[in-house]
């Protein structure tokens, strides 16, 4: 039966500035990334903005068939570390400019989380949140960067290592989510992790 798919941004980063313009982001990743996420078996994707400042937890919990990406600070403060690491389970790969990390396996379902403070504008949080999604929803480690398609498209875009810095995705890129949302996957990441 066809299902609807929500994209669940839950938003504990600073305010929008100049160059990180919240609604840029929402309108941005709908209107060029989630708006081509339907076939057959999708009826339509939407996008849902949580602003974890005001809403402790996502209420209803997300769908199997959904997407939860946190975007949050990788430097919170002394004391505070990064959500995903209050997430729980050892973070594989870590590198110093990543925009984000996605942590696969743990209890609770897998963890995504984009940083705010390492993206310089609207277009690499748009990009990093769908980018970490696909990590998230498909399962795969960094083999994703390397991903090639069977579809006859001209590749990857989003979804290469230093994809979040690619405005658009390609034709693969959404292929490749559409396919994964598709697979029923347990998350319950419904709230941000705020003890170790
Ligand atoms: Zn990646």
């Amino acid at each position: 039966m066809a299902f609807i798919h929500t994209f669940h941004v839950f938003d504990v980063a600073p305010d929008s500035d100049k160059f990180r313009d919240k609604n840029v982001v929402r309108a941005n990743l709908q209107n060029f990334f989630l708006q081509y996420i339907n076939d057959n078996d999708i009826t339509s994707s939407r996008l849902v903005w949580i602003n974890g400042a005001t809403t402790p937890f996502i209420n209803p919990a997300p769908a199997p068939n959904d997407t939860v990406v946190f975007l949050s600070l990788f430097n919170r403060g002394f004391k505070q570390p990064q959500l995903s690491i209050l997430a729980g389970g050892t973070l594989a790969d870590t590198p110093t400019t990543a925009l984000g990390v996605t942590q696969l396996g743990l209890p609770r379902g897998g963890f995504a989380e984009v940083f705010w403070d390492r993206c310089v504008n609207h277009d690499e949080i748009t990009s990093s949140l769908f980018h970490e999604a696909c990590h998230l929803r498909s399962g795969m480690g960094k083999e994703m960067h390397e991903w090639k398609s069977g579809f006859g498209g001209r590749g990857i875009s989003v979804l290469k290592e230093k994809g979040s810095s690619n405005k658009l995705p390609s034709y693969d890129d959404l292929q490749f989510y559409t396919d994964a949302v598709k697979k029923p996957v347990s998350i319950q990441r419904n709230r941000a992790p705020t003890t170790p």
